[in-house]
């Protein structure tokens, strides 16, 4: 046990399990928070709670989560999803740019890391809803996501939030960290500022887990690039890239994809900050079942290239590119069942009608006439012969489209019609620090900083330009867990040997 002091920085998923992880070393924990307590959780509070995790089969399933019946295993094909599957996706999506060692410690740790989450008191479900279509009678899971945490992000904060209580860890919120503290060239505090003064806090480590920089108008244009400055947040106001910035001023590392981001379609008509009671329901992701036109009336990209969860991520991109940054789904009859729940909230910018031509009348902004002539294009496109399956990449692609559908393709015939207005909705940002395999953040030499570590979205070398759905929550648990475990001991343990 140690007698260490470890302050955390940010209360969302990452900075949590960092906490709750230091504490199990025995160190006294505090968490600043720079939110009210209403608005606790960050970015992890505004998600699906969808977790990707590598399992050989529903034993170690039902090992997660043991409340799986008899009758859901019989019913559905849970299939596997290992550890070279999960690696072989992080390699692939993103152009193999991922660095290897990092991947290697979110894959292999993934499965180790819930079931601790599972002790702390999270449970896990599976992602019926979304991730599964029951066709003849049996549910089966595809892309790699098959798990959830209960009750969605609001379940897994909560429960977060009740182990670190119990855990006595102490959570300041309204508590803006500025600038690390540092002496001889270890970082030994942080400044922050709370209640319009500022104080200086003693520690003898510091976690960084304060997300990216998704939240800042002006780094979205520096850093991503022209027009970013116009996509709307999906989740937390308070993600402006002060922790990235707080441990570049220390001699930080800048590392990964720092012109990338996670970006999805979101509702045009979405506030320009996530909004915590509509959570994600401003995302549309039932694209692969229909097409996306832009103003011009035109399609432009495959929107069924692949399951949804290794597209989703780079589409909130190509939307914002397009002529007024937005864009209409447009699907019929025939795919009305298969529209996920986000498809009927409210809040939803939907316009419906019995006929192509009336529908087309009613969305706006959008060259009308252009856009029939997609839609007959498409239909003319699309192969008769090959059934269409939405739990499997069932290969139903258009022939002869200049921008092709690979899968899933459908004729657009069938009314009633409905079509959603979506623009970009950004998610986070990928660029950030450069960790090792203990969560320690790195200087320009690449050797430890001491004293400083870090873990969740402002770590960098994960993601770049894409990503595969349901990691972001993984990525933050497994290297939370790991920079509280190292943060919050006295020893580090390098390669099997121990260091004092
Ligand atoms: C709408 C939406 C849906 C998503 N769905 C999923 C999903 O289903 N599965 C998945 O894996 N991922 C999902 N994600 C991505 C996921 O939310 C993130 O990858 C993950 O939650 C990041 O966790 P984090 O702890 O790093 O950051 P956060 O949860 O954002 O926590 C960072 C915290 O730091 C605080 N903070 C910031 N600056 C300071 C400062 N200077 N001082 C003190 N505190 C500070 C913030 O207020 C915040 O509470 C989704 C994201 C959004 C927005």
């Amino acid at each position: 046990m140690s007698d260490r002091k470890v302050i955390v920085v940010g209360a969302g998923n990452a900075g949590l399990c960092a906490a709750i992880s230091a504490r199990d070393q025995g160190a006294s924990v505090v968490v600043l928070e720079c939110a009210s307590e209403d608005e606790r959780g960050g970015n992890s509070r505004f998600t699906a709670g969808a977790v990707r995790v590598a399992y050989e089969g529903v034993e170690q399933l039902k090992e997660l989560m043991p409340d799986l019946s008899v009758q859901e295993m019989k019913k559905t094909d849970f299939g596997t999803y290992t550890q070279d599957q999960f690696f072989d996706d992080m390699a692939r999506v993103t152009e193999y740019r991922s660095n290897p060692d990092l991947v290697d410690l979110l894959v292999k740790q993934s499965m180790e890391t819930l079931l601790w989450m599972r002790d702390k008191g999270v449970r896990f479900v599976p992602i019926y809803g979304r991730q599964a279509f029951e066709v003849d009678g049996r549910f089966k899971f595809w892309g790699g996501l098959t798990v959830e945490a209960w009750g969605g992000g609001p379940g897994l904060v909560d429960a977060l939030f009740l182990a670190a209580q119990r855990a006595g860890i102490e959570i300041l919120y309204e508590t803006r960290a500025i600038q690390l503290i540092e002496e001889d060239g270890e970082v030994c505090g942080v400044r922050v500022r709370r209640g319009g003064r500022m104080l200086d806090l003693e520690a003898d480590a510091v976690v960084l887990a304060s997300g990216g920089f998704e939240a800042n108008t002006e780094w979205r244009a520096r850093y991503l690039g022209a027009g970013w400055d116009l996509a709307k947040v999906r989740g937390s106001r308070f993600n402006t890239g002060d922790g990235i910035r707080m441990a570049l001023d220390v001699g930080a590392m800048p590392y990964g994809n720092w012109s990338g981001c996670h970006a999805v379609g979101w509702d045009r008509n979405a506030p320009d900050f996530g909004d915590l009671a509509v959570g994600d329901g401003f995302q549309k992701h039932s694209y692969p079942f229909g097409i996306m036109i832009n103003a011009n009336g035109e399609r432009f990209v495959d929107e069924g290239a692949d399951f949804r969860n290794y597209t989703y991520a780079k589409y909130g991109g190509e939307i914002l590119k397009q002529p007024g940054q937005f864009a209409w789904q447009i699907f019929d009859a025939q795919v009305s069942d298969l529209l996920r729940d986000e498809y009927r909230i409210r809040e939803v910018t939907k316009v419906s009608a019995e006929s192509l031509e009336h529908l087309l009348e009613k969305i706006d902004g959008v060259d009308a006439s252009r856009a029939r002539m997609t839609i007959d294009e498409y239909n003319a496109a699309v192969p008769t012969g090959i059934e269409f399956n939405p739990n499997i990449k069932d290969g139903r692609a258009t022939v002869g489209l200049p921008v092709p559908k690979s899968n899933w393709a459908n004729r657009i015939d069938q009314p009633p019609f409905s079509a959603y207005a979506v623009t970009c909705g950004i998610t986070f940002t990928f660029g950030g620090l450069r960790v090792d395999n203990q969560a320690r953040v790195l200087d320009m030499e690449q050797t430890p900083i001491p004293g400083l570590f870090a873990a969740g979205e402002l770590v960098g070398g994960l993601f770049y330009f894409n990503y595969p759905g349901g990691t972001g929550l993984t990525s933050g648990a497994v290297f939370g867990k790991t920079a509280g475990a190292s943060s919050g001991s006295s020893t580090t343990v390098t390669n099997g040997s121990t260091i004092e």
